[in-house]
């Protein structure tokens, strides 16, 4: 038994093997592991593992069990654990394509059965005649004769005798689960070569909890091991997210000093009140800039809380103080609107504000313009960070929805003030970090929080309906919708009421990763190929559709194929109420705001994950009257938990931490940066390990040695660059 450094809780982890500290160098190639070519170690690049440290963190995903074997002869239907060897094994190819049938027997000395396995044609190299294996899988009369189907199997040698368990491995490339287990045997004498890793943690614990990780006698070594190296994996996070923030803390910004009375002015004459929430994050963020410690802030806000008045404030500062400002947005139509709304606002004091996206014509002009001072604020997209864009004096970067740029290209807009001189920095986002990552991955960051809406928002009245009841339930609806009075803070549409949002399927988006699409699992009918082809299609055959059913609407689409000009134009046409019915794909997700939408259909709504659906319906919800959001599910299968917490809730705080829950704090974190961090053991749900972490790194920082640690210090280096926001 080996207690953690403060832990109620210990790990049992009984090492029977010598344990000694042996100078194995974790960090060296992979190929150091018996059975590991320089082809082998080609495949396990491709999926991260470069070292043999990263072989050793290589963790199964799940572990069969074969404990309660049965002779063949007395199988019964349903889910059946045997022993035997196997033959005749042959694989062909069926008539149907794209499917592969591998078919052979098992044989015990009590008889024999056919085995058929889909589209696993490797199964015919796995299995050597003369060797016994463990199969695992179902029982079954199929097509009139009795087979075992698709079952897992391990080798009788590479099956811990007493617990029966067998680890399952995520197979890359050629390189499958029971290659794994073999590479992991050829090492096994190595654990104990493994050093220690964290300050504090007994000696051989680490080691320990490796070996059982892969060679588990029980489910409750199992369990022991990973929370072990939870521990260390969250350990890291906030390690490296505390010496970055050390990091940032050695940086020089340029203090702008806090104009109580211009502000004042400035906040009397907006045409509402601002929110307390707004008063505060304003006032944090002054404060920061105040400081030559260059801010590191985060502004979370849900959709519509009015982070854009935030960021107007926060800009203004700094222009006053003579210093200019660059906003990124992540697309060209969010960046003219935040554009229009700025220049309209902050150009009445004065304030010089330009537009840099793609489409902005005569650019080298303006980024002459940039260059000698002559602009105050750049809105700008992706554009914006070409190299040769220069500012004479950068001393405040806001970034609008974070989490749709890369570390790169926040990196590379941070570079763009003078040497020796960081800018501060402000982020914003809509999807709110649940609180167990902020206190790990974004330890470093500072946030505030606009947790109010402004004034007179009602929530978006949400309801999950299948597409058989579109005609009867949806269309009225709709119909009622776009002859209904304009809602006083937008523009009445064309037929004189308000507005509509169609989202049809989710599609790749513009960085090419997959948006929505979450988990294949949960796709009823998302996935099969929706490349931008189909996208396109199925926007303009929804389009044509919606035509025929409202002959006096008008329906226009918009994707993310179409020409930034294009976009822009159909954009402002909806802002205009020209457009009844904006059928779009989730290019409108981001940021767009017309407050005389007030309803919204997500067509397949079962292809989005939770965070992206409550981001899409945000955009509906922004003016005076009630607003109303339908996910379309095809009905094949009940709503998801998803769906129905949506329906339930409109809180995104909620929302966020309801995610993290049913999906995983990988996924959620991919979601949120597309650095994406492929956390391990993934507990991040586990705020009592955390908090353990947290005062465990603060000792350590306080009293402890980081040179004392290489590997440490070493291996954290790859969050650093994550976690990091410059
Ligand atoms: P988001 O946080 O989603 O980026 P926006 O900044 O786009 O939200 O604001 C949504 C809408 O609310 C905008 O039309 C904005 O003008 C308006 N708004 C912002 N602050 C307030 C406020 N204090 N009172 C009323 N309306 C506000
Ligand atoms: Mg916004």
């Amino acid at each position: 038994m080996v207690k953690l450094p403060s832990g109620e809780r210990s790990i049992a982890v009984g090492l029977a093997r010598v344990c000694y500290n042996g100078g194995m160098d974790l960090f060296a190639s992979v190929e150091e592991i018996k059975g590991i070519g320089p082809k082998t170690a080609e495949t396990l690049k491709k999926a991260g593992i470069k070292t043999v440290r990263d072989f050793f963190y290589n963790l199964p995903r799940d572990y069969d069990d074969y404990q309660q074997a049965t002779s063949i002869s007395k199988m019964r239907p349903g889910k059946v654990v045997i022993r035997g060897k196997i033959d005749s094994l042959t694989t062909r190819k069926a008539r149907r394509r794209n499917l592969s049938i591998t078919e052979g027997v098992i044989r015990d000395t009590t008889g024999a059965v056919k085995v058929v396995w889909f589209n696993q044609s490797y199964r015919a190299k796995q299995f050597q005649p003369e060797k016994e294996y463990c199969f695992t899988g179902t029982y079954e009369l199929k097509n009139g004769r009795w087979q075992i189907t698709s079952p897992q199997s391990a080798e009788v040698a590479d099956v811990d005798p007493k617990s029966g368990l067998s680890p399952v491995y995520v197979a890359h490339g050629a390189i499958r689960s029971y290659n794994f287990v073999r590479l992991m045997t050829n090492a096994r004498d190595k654990f104990s070569e493994i050093p220690d890793l964290l300050p504090g943690i007994a000696k051989g614990v680490r080691r320990e909890a490796l070996y059982k990780a892969h060679f588990p006698e029980s489910l409750t070594e199992v369990s022991n091991a990973r929370e072990y190296l939870a521990y260390e994996e969250i350990y890291e996070l906030i390690l490296a997210s505390r010496l970055n923030r050390r990091e940032n803390e050695k940086l020089k910004g340029v203090v702008i000093p806090f104009k109580v009375e211009k502000i004042r002015e400035f906040v009397r004459k907006l045409p509402f009140k601002l929110t307390n929430a707004q008063r505060l994050s304003a006032w944090e963020i002054f404060q920061n800039m105040e400081q030559e410690v260059p801010m590191n802030r985060m502004l979370q806000g849900d959709v519509g809380s009015g982070k854009t008045m935030v960021a107007a404030l926060s800009a203004y500062e700094a222009i006053l103080a003579g210093e200019q400002v660059a906003l990124l947005a992540p697309t060209a139509i969010l960046a003219t609107q935040h554009y229009e709304g700025l220049r309209e606002l902050l150009g009445q004091f004065g304030v010089r504000v330009e537009l840099l996206t793609g489409a902005t014509k005569h650019k080298p002009e303006l980024k002459k313009r940039i260059l000698a001072g002559g602009v105050d604020l750049v809105i700008g997209t992706h554009a914006l960070l070409t190299d040769d864009t220069e500012f004479r004096r950068l001393a405040l970067v806001i970034i609008d929805e974070q989490h749709r740029f890369g570390v790169e290209q926040r990196q590379k807009l941070m570079l763009k003030s003078p040497a020796g001189v960081a800018p501060h920095l402000l982020t914003m986002t809509a999807t709110p970090i649940p609180r167990s990552l902020q206190l790990t991955v974004f330890g470093d960051l500072d946030v505030s929080i606009l947790n109010e809406l402004p004034k007179g928002r009602q929530p978006v009245i949400t309801t999950i309906i299948t597409e058989v009841d579109t005609a009867e339930r949806l269309y009225p609806k709709m119909q009622e919708i776009m002859t209904s009075t304009p809602d006083n803070r937008g523009k009445g549409n064309k037929m004189h009421g308000q507005q509509i949002y169609w989202i049809c399927k989710a599609i790749e988006d513009e960085n090419g990763a997959k948006m929505g699409v979450n988990g294949a699992k949960s796709g009823a009918g998302a996935g099969g190929g929706s490349g931008g082809g189909s996208e396109i299609t199925s926007v303009k055959k929804r389009c044509r559709r919606l035509r025929e059913v409202f002959p006096h609407a008008r329906v226009e689409f918009l994707h993310g194929k179409m020409k930034p000009a294009e976009k822009d134009d159909i954009m402002e046409q909806f802002a205009n109420g020209e457009i009844d019915i904006l059928v779009s794909t989730t290019v409108v997700e981001v940021g767009v705001d017309v407050p005389n939408a007030t309803l919204m259909v997500i067509e397949n709504a079962e292809a989005y994950g939770l965070a992206q659906l409550h981001q899409l319906r945000g955009r509906v919800g922004r003016g005076a009257s009630t607003a109303y959001c339908y996910l379309l599910t095809s009905g094949d299968t009940p709503p998801s938990r998803r769906l129905r917490e949506l329906e339930r809730s409109n809180d995104g705080f909620h929302l966020a931490e309801v995610d993290l829950k049913l999906r995983g704090p990988g996924e959620i974190y991919g979601a949120l940066q597309h650095g994406a961090l492929d956390l391990r053991i993934a507990t991040l749900a586990d705020t009592k390990l955390i908090a353990r972490a947290r005062k465990d790194v603060d000792k350590f920082l306080d009293s402890g040695n980081l040179a004392d640690y290489p590997e440490l210090m070493k291996g954290i280096s790859r969050y650093q660059q994550i976690t990091t926001l410059n």
